[in-house]
């Protein structure tokens, strides 16, 4: 996988200039974002949403957001309201524009009738199967449906009785009459509407036929007084289709298609009906899991507005497709927090260790930096005593020499408290598992330093075990274990599923103050990583959702 880093939008914002230079649509620059509500949007939607939204923004014009809504069978008003919601959470704002394709339903119906009347379209009587027989292949021309040279007013008839629900489902169509010679099959007299009692989310049961996006979207994009339609590539063979249609209906401006590069993500799947699967046949467990690329379950993994922006500004928009490794998303995530998350000490898999010439029943606190190049952001209290937990790695009986950490008879530093030194390791009298270290400390050391000048190589983190905060953790890896699932031939792309995307961790120890922190905010763990606190979860112990690992962790893996 690779990563092409390009100047955001380059080759678009040169076309949006060259029509400006050209006084092309007297100046205004007109985007739109337009969304089927049939699923949750994901991170290559986000994409397009910057490139639409920063695209406006920086000519001065607007952007659109609208619900491409003409399936009536996948869409819903839950899906209409969760776009909206993620357009807004990624900073977007499209004011008094937004739109419904299903509101433009009697236009879109009066425009069909205008080409029926112009002889460029006429009702079709053929089942999808002969329609499917008549189309041809990419080597041979099609043949023409029977029907193709019924007179206009055979045509407005029937087309009204489709409407006006005399035909069962299926029964006709409206088609475009083009050309079934045409070498891009996409010209071949495609249909525009279809017979399809369904009810529809916005319009009820007031219509039983319903444009097709090939028409509806042209359309739509010029009554809205869209300038450029920039959509992803594989639309580049429907624009001749695009035009013809807009060529047809001289009395609407003609927008401007532009095709761009899909955005492709390793070790995911991108597709909505793909993450729908997932989640209803429960691989997740919705379409807010951590683990999925919805920007809801980004979102809950506590992936930032900016870092997202940040992240579709870096990968850039071209004309060739690529992948791009997650990794990229990842740092874009981690340079953020760096900044602006606060620190604090938690231990994820905790081993006990008693301070043993420290007095039972004392106590203390120590300040610490709540982030240590930020002294703006203050400072916090954390209690100390006799028994402590520290994370089980940061302990090796037998230690190879790059280990700087805890061995017995090694001393090291707990972060911002004390040196302590281990002395003595307990086990399990059955198993052998080490389960408590006995040590002692230095209490010339208070703050992290000895006044002889001694030093100690390493410094851990540790929570204080009267005070800590039990928590539940959440790791997570990559959803799918090969790069790209989605092309997995053959089999099912769901036996690509990583079993073990998502690890649980329960008693994990916290620094008391995470008690106070709010849902969805996110603190740096100590040499840990970023972690968020799941905001949908009320157990009573706390359950937080590991954002990023500090360091790339995928570099290594890939
Ligand atoms: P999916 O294949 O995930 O169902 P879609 O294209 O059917 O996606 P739409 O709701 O039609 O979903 O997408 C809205 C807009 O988002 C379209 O303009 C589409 O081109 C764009 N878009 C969808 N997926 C990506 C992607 N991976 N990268 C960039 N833009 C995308
Ligand atoms: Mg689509």
């Amino acid at each position: 996988m690779s990563t092409t880093v390009t100047a955001p939008s380059s080759f678009i914002r040169n076309i949006i200039t060259e029509d400006l230079q050209a006084g092309k649509n007297e100046g205004r620059v007109v985007t739109r974002f337009p969304p089927e509500p049939n699923g949750y949007l994901h991170i290559g939607h986000a994409k397009s949403i910057c490139l639409n939204f920063s695209l406006a923004g920086d000519f001065g014009g607007r952007c659109h957001l609208r619900m491409d809504d003409t399936n009536p069978e996948k869409e819903s008003d839950e899906y209409a309201e969760a776009i909206k919601e993620m357009v807004h959470w990624l900073g977007f704002e499209w004011g008094e524009h937004l739109y419904y394709a299903s509101d433009y339903y009697e236009q879109l119906y009066q425009y069909a009738a205008d080409l029926v009347k112009a002889g460029k379209a006429f009702v079709c009587s053929l089942n999808a199967e002969q329609m499917r027989e008549h189309r041809g292949t990419l080597t041979e021309p099609g043949n023409a449906s029977p029907y193709r040279e019924r007179s206009v007013e055979e045509n407005l008839d029937l087309f009204a009785r489709m409407r006006s629900g005399e035909f069962e489902d299926g029964a006709h169509t409206l088609r475009a009459k083009i050309d079934m010679a045409s070498p891009n099959m996409n010209l071949r007299d495609p249909v525009i509407y279809r017979i399809q009692r369904a009810h529809h989310y916005r319009t009820g049961d007031t219509w039983c036929i319903y444009p097709m996006y090939d028409f509806a979207h042209p359309v739509s994009d010029a009554i809205e007084g869209i300038t450029h339609s920039i959509c992803t590539l594989e639309f580049e063979d429907h624009r001749p289709l695009y035009d013809w249609f807009l060529a047809q209906l001289p009395q609407l401006p003609h927008p401007q298609q532009i095709e761009f590069a899909r955005l492709n993500l390793g070790y995911t799947v991108m597709s909505k009906r793909k993450l729908l699967e997932l989640v209803e046949k429960g691989d997740v467990q919705g379409w807010d899991d951590p683990r999925m690329p919805s920007l809801v379950g980004l979102r809950r993994r506590g992936f930032t507005p900016g870092a997202i922006r940040t992240f579709c500004e870096r990968i850039g928009v071209g004309k060739s497709d690529s992948w791009i490794d997650m990794g990229v998303l990842e740092d874009c995530v981690r340079e953020e927090l760096n900044e602006t998350a606060p620190r604090a000490m938690g231990v994820l898999n905790p081993l006990k260790v008693v301070i043993e010439n420290y007095p039972e029943g004392q106590e203390e606190t120590f300040e610490a930096p709540v982030h240590p190049q930020k002294p703006e952001m203050g400072t916090r209290t954390v209690p100390f005593s006799r028994e402590i937990y520290i994370e089980r790695d940061d302990f090796m009986e037998d230690p190879p020499k790059k280990f700087f950490r805890l061995g017995p008879g090694r001393e090291v530093r707990l972060r911002c408290a004390y040196f302590i030194k281990c002395e003595e390791v307990v086990r399990d009298e059955q198993s052998g598992e080490i389960i408590e270290l006995r040590c002692s400390y230095d209490p010339e050391t208070r703050g992290g330093s000895a006044p002889d000048g001694r030093k100690v190589k390493g410094t851990i983190h540790w929570v204080s075990a009267a005070h800590a905060l039990d928590a539940e953790v959440r790791l997570y890896d990559r959803l799918f274990t090969v790069s790209n699932p989605g092309a997995k031939s053959g089999g099912d792309y769901r036996e690509a599923l990583n079993p073990e995307s998502l690890k649980v961790l329960k008693g994990c120890k916290l620094e008391p103050g995470l008690a106070e922190a709010a849902p969805a905010s996110t603190y740096q763990f100590e040499r840990q990583g970023y972690f968020c606190v799941d905001a949908e979860s009320s157990t009573q112990a706390p359950v937080f959702n590991r954002t990023v690992t500090l360091r790339d962790s995928w570099a290594k893996q890939a």
